[in-house]
C-alpha cells in the first residue's frame, strides 16, 4: 500500500516524497486512515516506528482541508511532548511535512526566552508543539488561547506520566474545547495510561505495532 492510497493530498505526497519515504510504516498504515476519518486514536508505538509522521501527516491534511477564509490567530492543533528535544524534533517534522501547505507551526519549550515565543504567538499559529510546563507558563501570562484547538496529540504519553506531568496535562485539557479529536501515542501501557485514555478518548481506533 502506498501513501497515495492512504488518502493523503498531493501537497503531502510531495513532502513525503522529498523525504525519500517510499512506503508507509505499519503504524502509518493504520493511523493515517483513522485520523483522516476524524477518529480518536490510541496507539502503542516506540520511537523509530515512524509514529511522528503517523500523526503529523493526517493532522496537517485535516487542518488544511478545514482552513477558514479569515486566518484564525488561535492555534488549532496542539501536540504535547515530554521533553524539549522531542518538541524540537516533532516541530521539525511538522515543518518538513507541511512545507507545501500554508500552515504555521511553533515549538514552545522551556530553557529558552519567552519573548520570541510570545511574538510568534501574537502573530498567529496553527499548530503548537509544546512541553506542558512552558505551555502553562504562557497560558498563565495570557499569551495563548487554547479555545480553538481541534486536534490534540499526546506524544510519548507514558514518558509524560513518568516525568510527573499528569497534573499539568489535566490543567491543559481543562482549557481545551470539549469537541475535538484526540490522539494518544505511548510506547508502553500502564494503568495510568489506560485511565488517561479512558477519560480522553471516545471510541478510539486502537493501534499496536
Ligand atoms: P519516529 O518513529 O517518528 O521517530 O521516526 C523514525 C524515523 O523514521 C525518522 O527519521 C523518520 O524520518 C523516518 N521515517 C518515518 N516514516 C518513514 C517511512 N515511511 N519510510 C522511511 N522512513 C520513515
Amino acid at each position: 500500500m502506498s501513501f497515495a492510497e492512504l488518502g493523503l493530498s498531493a501537497e503531502l505526497l510531495r513532502a513525503v516524497d522529498a523525504q525519500g519515504y517510499t512506503h508507509p510504516t505499519p503504524i502509518q498504515l493504520q493511523a493515517i486512515p483513522a485520523v483522516l476519518l476524524g477518529r480518536d486514536v490510541l496507539a502503542g508505538a516506540q520511537t523509530g516506528t515512524g509514529k511522528t509522521a503517523a500523526f503529523t501527516l493526517p493532522m496537517l491534511q485535516l487542518l488544511n482541508a478545514a482552513q477558514s477564509n479569515g486566518r484564525q490567530r488561535r492555534p488549532r492543533a496542539l501536540v504535547l511532548t515530554p521533553t524539549r528535544e522531542l518538541a524540537a524534533q516533532v516541530g521539525e517534522s511538522v515543518r518538513l511535512y507541511g512545507q507545501n501547505l500554508p500552515l504555521r507551526s511553533l515549538q514552545i519549550f522551556g530553557g529558552v526566552g519567552m519573548g520570541p515565543q510570545v511574538d510568534k504567538l501574537r502573530r498567529g499559529v496553527d499548530i503548537l508543539v509544546a512541553t506542558p510546563g512552558r505551555l502553562l507558563d504562557h497560558q498563565g501570562q495570557g499569551n495563548v488561547d487554547l479555545g480553538g484547538i481541534e486536534i490534540l496529540v499526546l506524544d510519548e504519553a507514558d514518558r509524560m506520566l513518568d516525568m510527573g506531568f499528569i497534573h499539568d496535562i489535566r490543567r491543559i485539557l481543562k482549557s481545551l474545547p470539549k469537541q475535538r479529536q484526540n490522539l494518544l501515542f505511548s510506547a508502553t501501557y500502564s494503568r495510568e495510561i489506560e485511565q488517561l485514555a479512558t477519560g480522553l478518548l471516545s471510541n478510539p481506533a486502537r493501534i499496536e505495532v
